[in-house]
């Protein structure tokens, strides 16, 4: 530990995995039965099902991952899009596309772009952004950043607003992420990149973010100056990702130890090709990308699970299905990259580059349930407030019908003829399986509620 902030030390998870390659079968029902009634699991744990191989384990992973899925998200999926600002960066890091080093021309938004880019997120229906930009204290301050939240949050439309900014910036002080919490950000995502230091300092060979010990302490900065929700995630890709999901669960740890909760969110991106990156040899196949995130899912059944569009939607699908719980749609991983006005490079290679509307229609097809929900941040159930309400089993009574309100919305607002039939008969579908007979009242009401103009609706 580092003045009480957090760091993986690489001997202790080596040493860890090598010695669970020996778990007993007793000790693997013992983990998965656990896991079965959704009660977590230590990093130790983690360690045992990352080792065993046997079919019988690995179907019971998936099996697991998939019912935590079905019982405490239900069939809905969170959307959000991310908002390139700024493609400045001081950093090198070797696997992106804005490191230092790349001689393409550089950009951030001016404010008539920004108002330009958050007004075609919006036309997309969305409601929900991850602010992105590289690291330059000179071309892209704190100031900036700040100033790009407080327009998105004061911008209206006809038809509806961004009701949620998380924001995904370089690791900083604490009196900065004061002024993040004040600027009413939703979660501040940070990815770790990889948690080992050897690795870490290679692939960031300069630039402030090479300080291994300042990007692992962000989250304690971040939570000492009051931010409730963080979120972590690793790039795998750059090293072992065994040792990585360990890292990610002792740093998970490690939160709720000192801040009494962990991540919000854990984000799961893996590298893709880039401007200026090479190949890395601990590229990760898809069938063990999948079993990395049901792990994940087994191991922290409360946090929210992330996947991005660097992922193709037959992956996504899949990754659905074994516990994610939010993705990004209609993305642009660009500066200004919305309106078509970029002149810089993009920062990696998307997979799924299918339209938002696309997305949502292809989601309500598999049958699950497109949110755009913002509610709980916005009614205060952050931090360790929405853990305990998310451990007593009851978030489905709000996520749901929250969730519904804002397909509604969504559709009524932005759907066409044929979409919005497919999304009524879902609807109806959804609220006949509701047991509890106030929720479903209440649903049915402000459902017709939003029918007669109303709107932005959640409990
Ligand atoms: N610049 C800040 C940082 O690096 O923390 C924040 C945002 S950066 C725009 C978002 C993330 O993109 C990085 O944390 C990194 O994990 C990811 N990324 C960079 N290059 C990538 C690549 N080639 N493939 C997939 N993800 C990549
Ligand atoms: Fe800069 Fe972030 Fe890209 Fe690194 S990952 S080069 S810090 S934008």
């Amino acid at each position: 530990m580092n003045g009480g902030e957090f760091y993986a030390e690489a001997e202790y998870i080596q040493r860890l995995l090598a010695e669970t390659q020996t778990a007993s079968d007793e000790e693997i029902d013992r983990i998965l039965d656990k896991a079965e009634r959704f009660e977590g699991l230590t990093h130790r744990d983690v360690a045992v099902l990352l080792n065993t191989e046997s079919e019988n384990c690995t179907q019971r992973i998936f099996r697991a991952a998939r019912r935590i899925k079905e019982q405490i998200y239900g069939e809905r999926v969170v959307l959000f899009a991310p908002l390139y600002i700024s493609d400045y960066c001081v950093n090198n890091c070797v696997y992106c596309g804005f490191q230092y080093g790349n001689k393409t021309p550089r950009r951030r938004l001016s404010m008539e772009e920004l108002r330009e880019e958050v007004r075609l997120l919006e036309k997309m229906g969305h409601k929900r952004l991850a602010l992105e930009a590289g690291e330059d204290p000179e071309h892209c301050p704190l100031s900036y950043v700040l100033d790009c939240i407080r327009e998105i949050y004061a911008m209206k439309f006809q038809r509806g607003e961004i009701r949620r900014v998380n924001v995904n910036v370089a690791a900083m002080d604490t009196e900065s992420y004061r002024l993040l919490k004040e600027a009413q950000i939703g979660t501040y995502i940070l990815f770790q990149e990889t948690y080992h230091r050897p690795t870490y300092e290679l692939v960031h060979p300069s630039g402030p973010k090479h300080n291994y010990l300042w990007h692992t302490g962000a989250f304690d900065r971040a939570m000492e100056a009051g931010i409730a929700d963080v979120g972590g995630g690793v790039l795998f890709g750059l090293y072992d990702p065994r040792f990585e999901v360990i890292g990610l669960m002792l740093h998970n740890e490690h939160l709720e130890r000192k801040f009494g909760v962990g991540f919000h969110t854990i984000s799961m991106p893996r590298l893709c090709p880039a401007e200026g990156a090479e190949p890395s040899p601990y590229a990760v196949d898809d069938e063990l990308f999948l079993r990395l995130a049901a792990v994940v899912r087994l191991a922290v059944p409360y946090t929210g699970m992330i996947i991005s569009t660097r992922e193709s939607a037959e992956m996504r699908k899949k990754l659905i299905g074994t516990g994610i719980s939010q993705i990004s749609a209609g993305s642009s991983v660009e500066v200004g990259g919305y309106s078509s006005r970029a002149n810089g490079g993009q920062q990696f290679e998307l997979a799924d580059r299918r339209e938002a509307s696309e997305i949502i229609t292809w989601l309500m097809e598999e049958g699950l349930i497109p949110s755009f929900c913002t509610a709980c941040y916005r009614k205060g159930r952050v931090g360790d407030r929405f853990m305990a309400l998310a451990k007593s089993g009851n978030i489905k009574n709000v996520c749901l019908p929250n969730a519904l309100f804002t397909l509604k919305e969504y559709g009524l607002d932005y759907g066409d003829e044929r979409f919005n039939t497919l999304m009524n008969q879902i609807i109806e579908e959804k609220i006949a399986r509701i047991d509890h007979e106030k929720v479903k009242n209440l649903v049915k009401e402000r459902l017709h509620l939003l029918e007669e103009g109303q709107r932005d609706l959640f409990i």
